[in-house]
């Protein structure tokens, strides 16, 4: 009896034995089609056998076997196989994520069918080039020679001359340093390469990185989804020009992600530029993984399988046994902790390439002064000599919006998203009121729907609001708003980004989304309102992301010729955040919040997992999760610490009500153990209709 052990994207932690008489070695790795239910399924064959657990009158025989779609190497599964085990998630959903969503289909991208025929009987690269050259004068010309040039040109770059290094700047002697350092790695090595913004990081990826292709080697770089922009990927472009070079993010249509993937698999790409997805492309002969801002919280995926993929990129490391670069002006606590424990090696690069002075930071003391629509006079006159100078200024209020609530002050009313535990959101450009949450929009009501009211008052500020309230201010200013809502499509944003970079813009108001990978020449002010709050957040992880986002904003001032200038309105100018933000030493507050964690017993001093719970009753939910810590704690004694079910912080999200369950261990590799023992039991465990529930390994947000 001949079976395949297949993968299928079912919720179920197991695999499936199908008959498949002509089945040889070489099938594992490869699609399969197979019956299920009453239809069929894409699967994949991870290994030939002829016992099985299942009845042998129930085996169904295979579909077929998809041999024109190249199979999965062995280091691809190995990554799923961790991924799954680590994540405690079923194997054949994360090959499914893993795949770009047209293999998973079981489909071809239609012009690379020709090419993969060649591949197949040479599979170097090299001879890729020229088994493709043989084949011309077929139908599609235009496509297969594009296809050839390309191949063409990659082949080039392992064998003729690197790019002119003439034209490169010098490398600072911390670059140079830190280039030998990764370099010289003989094997598995995790690189902290720690500077601020501007300090030449990414000069030391892509000089790495062009040693790594000059070798014949592939390389991974993935970066925050916010920052994988044109200009990033024109940089990558403009340095290894001879070099293929694929983009791998979830806006990459269907077509050419499976390209891309299967470029990658065949070996004929040189360079992977990817998000957080990018960690899963298979790379024959990859040589090195970089991590840009390493601290950036969209490497966590954070629905579906909630993986890290910086953390699978030093898992993969590992396997390959080369080195990993982890970049960052604040990384994470967990990143800075074993860079300063010999576990990573930590790189510094003390100084910003390029701009010569640094911006100087000051925080506002808002206790003794009566802001004015939530502006300082000290913020208003530095924004003043701005406009007089010629120069830009950015204020940065990370709230989109008008106002975040609409209230009526005589009965106490307010505006909340009857589906979540949330306000709604007015937005006055549209006049609309909007959950950030779930999405519900409504009309601005024009009275008070409890009292009758007409006078109602939008509660606290936006980014819509301040944008008034400058205008009022500055009548002659250019001022431009910056969000989620204004650069709602990646042409609005490269409109905005256009004007700003050709001076059309004097005053720039936005969140976050202006933090990142753009750099702003004549931008030389730079104001933070608001910020305290994420000081007090219940989330402890919430002052390091706050230092991270102001750094980060901050550093977008000043970059060229002209000083910058940080002002932070704060009541509570002495807190050590901001005491450490003046002086630029991240370094500094990390070892005032590392001691904080020890004392607490929070990550990197223990490892966490979340069981949550969602359901249309929280006595619901909560009776799932006690139920599930009954069990856990059945289980003998383990070093796991097992807390008791809460509701979470924000109980109510789209109609559902959702509570939370925390276990907890100094010891990973204990914490492991326990999770694959106690998701057997909650798989198996009888919950309530409409019930459902995922488990969250080292979660971000508690
Ligand atoms: P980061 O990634 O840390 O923000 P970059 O590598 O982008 O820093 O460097 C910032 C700017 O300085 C870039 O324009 C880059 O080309 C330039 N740069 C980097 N290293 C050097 C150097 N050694 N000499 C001159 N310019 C440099
Ligand atoms: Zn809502
Ligand atoms: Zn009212």
């Amino acid at each position: 009896m001949k079976l395949i052990r297949v993968a299928l994207d079912i919720p179920l932690p197991r695999l499936f034995d199908y008959l498949a008489p002509d089945a040889q070695e070489s099938d594992i790795g490869r699609l399969v089609s197979v019956p299920f239910g009453s239809g069929n399924k894409i699967g994949v064959v991870l290994a030939l056998t002829d016992v099985t657990d299942q009845p042998v009158k129930k085996l169904k025989t295979v579909q077929s076997i998809l041999r024109e779609i190249p199979p999965l190497p062995a280091s691809f599964i190995a990554l799923c196989e961790f991924c799954a085990r680590y994540y405690q998630a079923p194997l054949g959903e994360v090959m499914a994520f893993a795949l770009p969503p047209m293999l998973r289909r079981g489909k071809l991208p239609r012009m690379r069918a020709k090419v993969l025929i060649a591949n197949i009987s040479s599979p170097s690269k090299a001879e890729v080039g020229s088994g493709m050259g043989n084949d011309g004068g077929e139908a599609g010309v235009s496509q297969s020679t594009a296809l050839r040039l390309r191949s063409g040109s990659a082949v080039l770059s392992r064998h003729s001359t690197p790019a002119p290094t003439g034209t490169l700047p010098n490398l600072l002697a911390a670059q140079a340093q830190a280039v030998d350092a990764i370099l010289s790695a003989k094997s598995f090595q995790t690189f902290l390469l720690h500077g601020i913004t501007g300090s030449g990081k990414t000069e030391v990826y892509l000089r790495a990185i062009a040693a790594v292709l000059a070798r014949g080697g592939q390389a991974l770089m993935l970066v925050p989804e916010i920052a994988l922009t044109p200009q990033l990927q024109s940089r990558v472009a403009a340095r290894f020009p001879d070099a293929h070079i694929v983009a791998a993010h979830s806006g990459v249509p269907d077509a050419a992600r499976a390209r891309g993937f299967l470029e990658a698999l065949e070996g004929r790409a040189d360079i992977v530029l990817g998000t957080r997805l990018s960690i899963f492309m298979p790379l024959p002969r990859l040589q090195i993984i970089v991590v840009d801002e390493e601290h950036d919280g969209s490497f966590k995926q954070q629905d579906g399988l909630r993986y890290s993929a910086r953390d699978l990129a030093i898992w993969r490391a590992q396997q390959l046994a080369i080195p990993v670069v982890l970049g960052s002006a604040t990384p994470t606590l967990e990143t800075f902790f074993h860079a300063h424990n010999a576990r990573y090696r930590l790189l510094e690069l003390p100084l910003r390439a390029v701009a010569k002075n640094l911006p100087t930071v000051r925080a506002i003391d808002t206790r003794s002064e009566k802001l004015k629509d939530g502006l300082s006079q000290a913020l208003i006159d530095a924004l003043a000599v701005r406009l007089e100078r010629g120069e830009q200024s950015l204020i940065f209020l990370n709230r989109r919006g008008y106002a975040p609530v609409l209230s009526c002050p005589p009965c106490g009313w307010v505006s909340r998203c009857h589906r979540c535990a949330a306000n709604l959101v007015v937005h006055l450009t549209d006049k609309r009121l909007r959950c950030h949450h779930c999405g519900f929009e409504a009309m601005i009501p024009r009275a008070c729907p409890s009292c009758g009211n007409v006078d109602l008052k939008p509660f606290g500020r936006g980014t819509q609001r301040l944008e008034h309230i400058l205008a009022e201010r500055f009548p002659s200013a250019r001022i431009s708003r910056i969000d989620r809502d204004s650069a709602s499509t990646p042409k609005k944003w490269q409109t905005l980004l256009d004007a700003i970079h050709a001076g059309e813009v004097d005053i720039l108001v936005g969140t976050q989304m202006l933090a990142k990978g753009h750099d702003f020449p004549r931008l030389t002010l730079v104001g933070a309102i608001s910020a305290d709050a994420a000081l007090f957040a219940a989330d402890f992880r919430a002052p390091e992301r706050l230092f991270a986002q102001l750094m980060q904003v901050g550093g977008r001032s000043g970059r060229a010729d002209l000083p910058g200038e940080v002002l932070i309105q704060t009541d509570y100018p002495d807190h050590a955040l901001y005491l450490a933000l003046e002086d630029g030493d991240y370094g500094r507050f990390a070892r005032v919040l590392l001691a904080e964690r020890e004392i607490a017993g929070f990550p990197p001093y223990s490892f966490q997992a979340l069981l949550r719970a969602e359901a249309r009753t929280v006595e619901d939910s909560i009776a799932f999760l006690s139920i599930a810590r009954n069990a856990a704690l059945a289980m003998a004694d383990c070093g796991v610490t097992v807390y008791d079910p809460v509701p979470m912080k924000m109980q109510r999200l789209m109609a559902l009500e959702r509570a939370q369950l925390l276990v907890e261990s100094i010891n990973r590799p204990a914490l492991q153990a326990f999770l694959a023992r106690w998701m057997e039991t909650i798989y198996t465990q009888k919950k309530p209709v409409g019930l459902r529930w995922h488990l969250d390994v080292d979660p971000l947000e508690i």
